[in-house]
């Protein structure tokens, strides 16, 4: 039997045939927590989702970002291309790590595990799509987007859009859900704006020119030249940027040096940038960059930076996050859409979709007992399955209303 953790849950608006689903759909999720496969290997995985989709008569198109797969569902209208069109987006990887929980269920596959719940997403998805081809009340076309490589700065998402996602199945909007430990089960979110940061990773080079410890004034000194910088970067957050705004800089590797009588001719900083807002980022990473080879002018070394860009933020377009929070009303009672939880500093690459269309992204309550994200004791609250899958259904039923138009 289901255990209700949070008194809201019993003004849920669940959809009955979804909850009466709800033990096939443990079965499934089960199912692939016991075989999870990492960035682009999603073999096992994606089969299981084509077979599933296929047997609820639905058009399935793979090979997208590899290991991706698309299900096309066609509503109730003479199918004429311009009928508006939405996507939904799961996630289907695991993670490189060996699971704690001992469940029956456990991995069976060596360092591979499923710590972020995407074997819920993924399940999550399949229930609705089933549902949705079924019944079929909207008009216009939903594509379930299933991705490979969340994890990692693999970068699925936008492995799927450089294989054409975008082009060959046109859509409107597109969303995306992620469980969430720390929010009650039977609530859930979506923020108007930011929701998950962006993460770069940036490389300072300081180059000097080094020489015998005792005689400095024949050397530029970059180890002089690293402290200055260390020191004049900590103003970037303090004094640059809108106290309003968010942003986290971090340096997190220091280098240089092999003796204790060379004064070295290279050092090296590394370190993470955090930003909510592409502005912010664009502007941080410039100014890193400007403000490191400033401070160390005096020392008359040279600085070079490089950038490796991860995820960018994660922004919800507001209109989209406003909707959302309608249909999370609607499904899982007044209790049920929390407007506090703030925006997390972590990243997702859902955020190259949001970059491109419309739509959100949408934080799943998965109860405060869940153990955290990527811990080896997470399991996925397969309470969550009826509640997701109610949500999907009921955000392509409002927003391709079968009455509009
Ligand atoms: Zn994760
Ligand atoms: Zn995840």
């Amino acid at each position: 039997m289901i255990k209700h953790s949070f008194a809201g849950v019993m003004y849920m608006n669940l959809i009955d045939e979804l909850k009466q689903k709800q033990t096939e759909m443990v079965s499934w999720r089960q199912h692939l927590h016991q075989f999870p496969e990492i960035a682009y290997e999603e073999v096992m995985t994606s089969d299981f989702v084509a077979a599933k989709l296929e047997s609820f008569g639905i058009e399935v198109h793979r090979g997208l970002g590899k290991t991706g797969v698309v299900g096309v569902i066609h509503g109730q209208d003479s199918d004429d291309g311009v009928s508006p069109a939405i996507g939904l987006r799961a996630d289907m990887d695991a993670l490189p790590m060996e699971e704690q929980t001992n469940l029956a269920y456990a991995s069976r596959h060596p360092n591979r595990m499923h710590a972020c719940g995407h074997d819920g997403h993924t399940t999550m998805l399949l229930g609705a799509a089933e549902y949705l081809a079924k019944h079929r009340q909207f008009k216009g076309r939903v594509y379930c987007i299933f991705q490979p490589a969340e994890e990692g700065g693999n970068a699925g998402a936008r492995s799927m859009i450089n294989d054409g996602l975008f082009d060959r199945f046109p859509m409107d909007s597109v969303w995306g859900m992620h469980n969430w430990p720390g929010l009650e089960t039977g609530q859930a979110l979506a923020h108007i704006g930011p929701a998950m940061a962006g993460a770069d990773i940036f490389i300072l080079s300081i180059e000097g020119a080094g020489g015998h410890a005792a005689m400095p004034h024949q050397t530029r000194d970059p180890v002089v030249a690293a402290g200055m910088i260390t020191v004049a970067l900590q103003t970037l957050v303090s004094r640059q940027l809108d106290p309003m705004d968010q942003a986290v800089v971090s340096l997190t590797k220091l280098e240089a040096g092999s003796a204790f009588n060379v004064i070295p001719n290279i050092a090296t900083i590394g370190g993470t940038l955090r930003t909510m807002k592409a502005s912010t980022r664009e502007y941080f990473l410039q100014q890193i960059e400007i403000v490191a080879k400033t401070a160390a002018k005096v020392t008359g070394c040279d600085v070079s930076m490089e950038i490796r860009p991860g995820y960018p933020p994660t922004i919800n377009h507001e209109a989209d996050a406003l909707f959302a929070r309608g249909v999370i009303s609607d499904v899982l009672g007044p209790d049920g859409l929390d407007t506090e939880l703030t925006p997390a500093m972590g990243a997702e690459d859902f955020s190259y979709m949001l970059q491109e269309k419309d739509g959100a992204y949408i934080w799943l309550g998965a109860g405060k007992e869940s153990a955290n994200l990527h811990s080896p004791l997470f399991d996925f609250n397969d309470e969550l399955l009826p509640i997701g899958a109610s949500l999907w259904v009921r955000i392509v039923e409002a927003k391709l209303s079968s009455q509009a138009g």
